[in-house]
């Protein structure tokens, strides 16, 4: 079997590989961003270049999400469209990666029996092992979807391509159940990378020029190892010079302790912002989630929050339609939003994931009354994002710049330090300059101003 150490340079680069290309496609998360850097790294080591021109591919790799019926539906039509690709040439390798790969496993062959390539989270190792086989000559389809209580690809490393921003995974796997959520299934035990190894990453993305960090986990802040948790992390990643910002995502809000609340307020470079997961705001539903925190907790969090950062930012999840919600259970969550007035949120239906313990629930509710729902609760953030933003109006945020605005290439647009989008007037700044704003106005989701500088 081959090991992780069998990949390198010298291993399986043969002439014949020298113009092959590959293309890889994420769905969802920045989990997936993350890994797919991972397997981009393995096949570049192979001597493959990345593509996005689908007919010059010879490896067509998609990286799934299963969190949704949604998200899985659109693979499967992707799919449908790749197979023509295959139709036109035949040693084409499409490989399915990811959440996906692991619910469905062999079921993904049956119906779609063109597939090369399943791999699971736990299993991107082995890639570099198909495509040899594939050489000499083609073995079958491969399916691996063996999740590992060990794996965490701490000694693999990333292909990222230039930017602002670099993720860092720093823990895979979730052990908190939520009896709606296929994760744990997919992705298997927690477990935390070495703190050393993190921070090389972090070292060796600052001399390849990004400014960025954003730390990953299925339950970020769940990360624990023998020399420190997650504040004793994030208080060594802060003393990195030359890091302009850290961000971290998905935190559960157990989690969320002092310590990790003071070592966010002492250091400037640790974004103000932290996504919290709400999911529901009526206890009852709450319990039967498996959430392990009540409204009230959830609440007294939100403002131990504030006391620590005044102006941080505060994100959510919230789930809508969970089984036995009722209309009671539903304007208890809407009247949490409207307290806590979060910054923004990502507003979901309930989806039943076959597996999980919520699909089993007999008082599903109505697609209907889940939209509605939804679309009630998207009407009401939408406003408390407004009117946040516009409070911000006339004060001064530092924007770390990005990119050149889509809307005119006269603009740059950019992210406080609260993560909200930001648009400024060129001038005399550059991309990854962090520069003081001044907003003169808000729309929608976005920030207008100036750089006071100038
Ligand atoms: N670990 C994070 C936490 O504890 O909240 C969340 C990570 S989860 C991968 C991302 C979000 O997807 C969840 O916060 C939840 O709102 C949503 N989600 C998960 N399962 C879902 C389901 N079955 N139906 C709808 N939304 C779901
Ligand atoms: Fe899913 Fe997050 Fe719950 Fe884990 S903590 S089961 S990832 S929602």
């Amino acid at each position: 079997m081959l090991e992780s150490n069998q990949i390198s340079k010298n291993t399986f680069v043969n002439k014949s590989m020298i113009d092959k290309f590959y293309h890889i496609h994420n769905y969802c998360c920045q989990i997936n961003v993350y890994d797919s850097e991972l397997v981009s790294g393995q096949l570049q080591t192979l001597g493959y270049k990345e593509t996005n021109n689908l007919d010059l591919a010879d490896i067509i790799l998609l990286n799934t999400c299963s969190i949704r019926e949604k998200a899985e539906e659109t693979v499967f039509n992707r799919l449908d469209s790749l197979h023509y690709l295959k139709k036109n040439k035949p040693s084409l390798l499409i490989g399915v990666l990811g959440c996906m790969a692991q619910n469905l496993k062999n079921d993904l062959l049956d119906s779609k029996p063109y597939v090369d390539i399943i791999l699971g989270p736990d299993s991107y190792r082995k890639l570099s092992q198909i495509i040899y086989n594939r050489q000499n000559p083609l073995t079958n389809h491969l399916v691996d979807t063996k999740l590992s209580k060990y794996e965490i690809y701490d000694d693999m490393f990333p292909s990222r391509k230039s930017g602002v921003n670099a993720w860092i995974s720093i823990m895979r796997g979730c052990d908190k159940f939520c009896t709606f959520c296929i994760v744990p299934f997919t992705r298997g035990r927690e477990r935390s990378r070495p703190i050393e190894n993190i921070l090389n990453e972090a070292k060796n993305a600052i001399n390849e020029g990004f400014v960025e960090i954003t730390l990953l986990g299925q339950n970020v802040n769940s990360f624990s190892t023998e020399k420190g948790d997650f504040p004793v992390l994030l208080n060594e990643l802060a003393k990195i010079i030359g890091l302009k910002r850290i961000r971290y995502t998905s935190p559960h809000p157990q989690d969320i302790t002092d310590d990790l609340l003071e070592v966010m307020s002492k250091h400037d470079n640790i974004c103000n912002h932290i996504h919290l997961p709400l999911q529901s705001g009526s206890t009852k539903i709450l319990k039967r989630m498996n959430r392990t925190y009540t409204k009230n907790k959830f609440l007294s969090l939100v403002d131990r929050i504030k006391s620590y950062m005044p102006d941080c930012s505060i994100s959510t999840d919230i789930i809508v339609g969970f089984p036995g919600e009722t209309e009671e259970d539903f304007l208890e969550t809407l009247s949490v939003v409207k307290k806590v007035k979060f910054n923004f949120s990502y507003m979901f239906k309930y989806s039943a994931r076959p597996g999980t313990k919520a699909a089993e629930y007999s008082d599903q509710i109505k697609e209907l009354v889940k939209q509605e729902r939804l679309e009630k609760l998207i009407n009401i953030q939408r406003n408390l994002t407004l009117m946040n933003n516009k409070e911000k109006v006339g004060s001064i945020q530092h924007v770390l710049i990005e990119k050149i605005s889509k809307k005119s290439s006269d603009f740059w647009s950019g992210r406080t330090d609260g993560n909200i989008w930001t648009i400024i007037k060129k001038n005399s700044e550059s991309v990854k300059d962090v520069v003081p704003v001044r907003i003169t106005e808000a729309k929608g989701l976005t920030l207008f101003g100036e750089n006071i500088n100038n």
